[in-house]
């Protein structure tokens, strides 16, 4: 058998993490949110809405409510099935996926981007106000990697992640490819933060209530850590030596933008100066990539994220 191809090249790259919001942002999920909409005569009926169309009626509150008052009702696609049978996140990945595979859908800004995240192998984390468990989003990802990839590229990935390997951890003999996609999955960060794993992880990590609308600023926080650690760690075992590092983080919800945009200038980039911020406003889904709304760090060196 042909010696496995392994892409010494990485060795020479700088540190590129991403951090990704999922629904509208990489893919444009068919999940229904369950709402009640006021009828003319004065009664509620129920209304199912897509999650961008929620993003626009959720203010209207005289015409719109959760399905019968209720946020677990009304999100219910949006947890791990009650039902082993049926993970609505699997099921609706695998559509949205396809709508995109076969030209039925313009993909989402942040799609192309997350492609070529995975086949250059790099790092990343996906931060989703969904409230599934870090599991069901990891085989979101790989089913993404076996339908949104061509074999041509998955091959690639499989390269670069043996490059990585080679250069960071001094590995000499790879497993299969499974097992070192198995490898790389694991160093990834899956953060549904409505999720009781992730409350669980938030309780044992900080013991103290937090705010909803701060739970993604934690996830970002917490993948961060991660890849510094990782990077330290990659310098310290002489892979490589010092590259610039940097941090992208995209989003379709303007307040979550706002909200991590605050915290990256209030917290991070002060605990973290040598890294460079960028977050993209994936809002408008006509502009490929979104709209880059800062950075913040290592801006004299013109870094692009
Ligand atoms: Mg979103």
């Amino acid at each position: 058998m042909a010696d496995k191809l392994v892409n010494d090249e990485v060795a020479t790259r700088d540190f590129k993490f991403y951090i990704f919001d999922w629904d509208d942002n990489i893919l444009r999920m068919p999940t229904s949110i369950y709402l009640d909409k006021l009828q003319p005569d004065g009664t509620w009926a129920p209304h199912k809405v897509s999650t961008s169309t929620y993003s626009v009626v959720r203010q209207d509150t005289a015409h719109y409510r959760l399905a019968g008052n209720s946020r677990d009702e009304a999100f219910r696609e949006f947890q791990d099935s009650r039902s082993p049978d049926v993970n609505t996140f699997i099921r609706d990945t695998r559509e949205a996926i396809r709508r995109v595979v076969s030209g039925e859908e313009q993909p989402c800004p942040s799609y192309s981007t997350f492609r070529k995240t995975l086949v250059e192998g790099r790092l990343f984390a996906i931060v989703t106000a969904r409230g599934h468990s870090a599991e069901t989003l990891r085989h979101g990802v790989e089913l993404f990697i076996e339908e949104a990839l061509t074999d041509a590229e998955r091959a690639t990935m499989m390269a670069n992640l043996r490059g990585y390997r080679r250069c960071y951890d001094g590995v000499k003999e790879f497993g299969t490819d499974a097992e070192e996609l198995d490898y790389y999955l694991s160093l990834n960060r899956y953060h549904a933060v409505t999720s009781p794993d992730f409350n669980a992880w938030l309780e044992r990590k900080f013991s103290k209530k937090v705010h909803p609308e701060e739970r993604k600023q934690f996830a970002i926080g917490d993948f961060v850590e991660h890849v510094i650690r990782i990077v330290g760690h990659s310098i310290a075992t002489g892979g490589g030596g010092w590259k610039p590092i940097s941090v992208g983080f995209s989003d379709d919800d303007p307040g979550n933008i706002a909200l991590v945009q605050k915290y990256i200038s209030d917290a991070l980039s002060k605990r973290f100066p040598d890294v460079t911020f960028c977050v993209y406003d994936t809002s408008d889904a006509s502009l490929e990539r979104g709209r880059k709304v800062t950075v913040s760090g290592q801006m004299a060196l013109g870094l692009e994220v």
